[in-house]
């Protein structure tokens, strides 16, 4: 039950908030939300958002008419500027395609969809571990999913040697899944170098990169700090794909915003490759919906509203980055055994904190503290006041 429970852990988040809500002591606290939470443990909705919407409620012209296929054009221009870089040679060579889908998780389903019935290799390879509904997402789209070695338990850091041992060993073509930044759910990232001999290495062996990009601007509060590793696949030529998210970094969780590019090598197939995506999209939901989009351009085509955004983005990174601070200092200060400094390298929303399913057990039972069997918490579900209870929790699971 233990192992089945690590490796289904992501739809475990529900049934731990089932389980949380249905504990009554006054300490409890849920750390297997994967959204964001504000000090006070609410959900968040920037600022920024809710004056474009004000503006979007106002402006009588609107209608509700259906998007085209492939969504709102502005939208679409302006999501791939953000991914790529506003200067990207691959926009203004016109080799790039953007369809707007439903939130990351369409993105990647309809990437995958396009490349299992056009692409010459249908083997798609994901780390291990990676977020839960990857396997499912591709599986179903009719690629054949591998994984790559990725995160290295001894370490509580990546697996290096054993990423490039593994996509070594790929058949030459095969798709490689990449999170951009902040990879879910170990929080672990290659560093720029590793980057570097990564993209070499997919080059060389003719690999395709698909990178989910579901965190940008959430890890590091850059927006272009946190796109660095699409950049580098897309500044050297070759094809790749993206699948961006707006549920985390603008907190559009429901509205369901994200986008697909495809990089291609001419102008010629990115028009091509629009045609496939086309009827792709058409059977499967006809056209996507309009009010999340809409927010999105408004924000990203008006400076005044872009630069609000980056700041509202950039307070809700660094109030992550406080509590990975907070938390390591409180158990240096409690001499919990063992080495914690994961908690501060670690990248984005989720620690993955080495605590094994029987010391998860354990803190639900004696401290009210709820987290995925896998050990991941939520660092955006802490608070200043939750932090001293967490760190007990911790020095009295792992010193029992
Ligand atoms: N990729 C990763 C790595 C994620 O963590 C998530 C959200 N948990 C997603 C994609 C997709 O999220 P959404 O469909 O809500 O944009």
């Amino acid at each position: 039950l233990a192992r089945w429970r690590s490796r289904q852990a992501e739809e475990l988040v529900g049934e731990v908030t089932v389980a949380y809500n249905k504990d009554t002591s006054p300490n409890k606290l849920n750390l297997g939300v994967g959204a964001y939470r504000t000090e006070e443990g609410k959900p968040l909705v920037l600022n920024v958002v809710r004056r474009a919407e004000q503006i979007l409620v106002n402006d009588e012209s609107r209608v509700k008419e259906y998007l085209g296929i492939t969504g709102l054009a502005d939208f679409n221009k302006l999501s791939a500027k953000l991914i790529l870089g506003a200067d990207s040679p691959a926009i203004q060579d016109n080799r790039v395609t953007t369809v707007q889908c439903l939130s990351g998780t369409g993105s990647l389903r309809v990437g995958a969809e396009f490349l299992a019935r056009h692409y010459h290799e249908k083997t798609i390879y994901i780390p291990n571990p990676t977020w839960g509904n990857h396997p499912k997402i591709f599986n179903l789209a009719g690629l054949s999913v591998k994984t790559y070695r990725y995160y290295d338990p001894a370490t509580k850091g990546l697996d290096f040697q054993g990423l490039l041992e593994d996509l070594g060993a790929a058949p030459s073509g095969a798709i490689v899944l990449l999170h951009a930044c902040a990879h879910n759910p170990t929080g672990v990232d290659p560093t720029l170098e590793q980057w570097e001999q990564i993209r070499q290495l997919i080059r060389s062996k003719q690999l395709l990169p698909f990178f989910d990009s579901a965190y940008q601007g959430f890890a590091s509060g850059s927006l272009d700090a946190d796109a660095e590793s699409v950049r580098m696949f897309v500044a050297d030529g070759g094809e790749c794909l993206a699948a961006q998210s707006y549920a985390k970094n603008m907190g559009l969780y429901g509205e369901r915003v994200g986008a697909l590019s495809i990089v291609c090598k001419a102008a010629d197939v990115a028009s091509r490759v629009e045609s496939q995506l086309k009827l792709v999209i058409r059977p499967m939901y006809s056209n996507p919906p309009i009010h999340g989009a809409s927010i999105v351009a408004a924000i990203l085509k008006d400076s005044e509203m872009y630069q609000e955004w980056t700041v509202e983005l950039k307070a809700m990174a660094d109030r992550i980055l406080s509590m990975r601070q907070q938390l390591f200092e409180a158990l240096s200060a409690r001499g919990t055994p063992g080495d914690w400094s994961h908690i501060i390298k670690q990248i984005g929303m989720f620690t993955f904190t080495g605590l094994n399913s029987e010391q998860v057990a354990f803190m639900t039972k004696e401290y009210h503290i709820y987290m995925t069997s896998d050990g991941r918490i939520s660092m955006a579900g802490l608070s200043s006041r939750t932090v001293p209870h967490l760190a007990d929790a911790i020095h009295a699971a792992v010193t029992r």
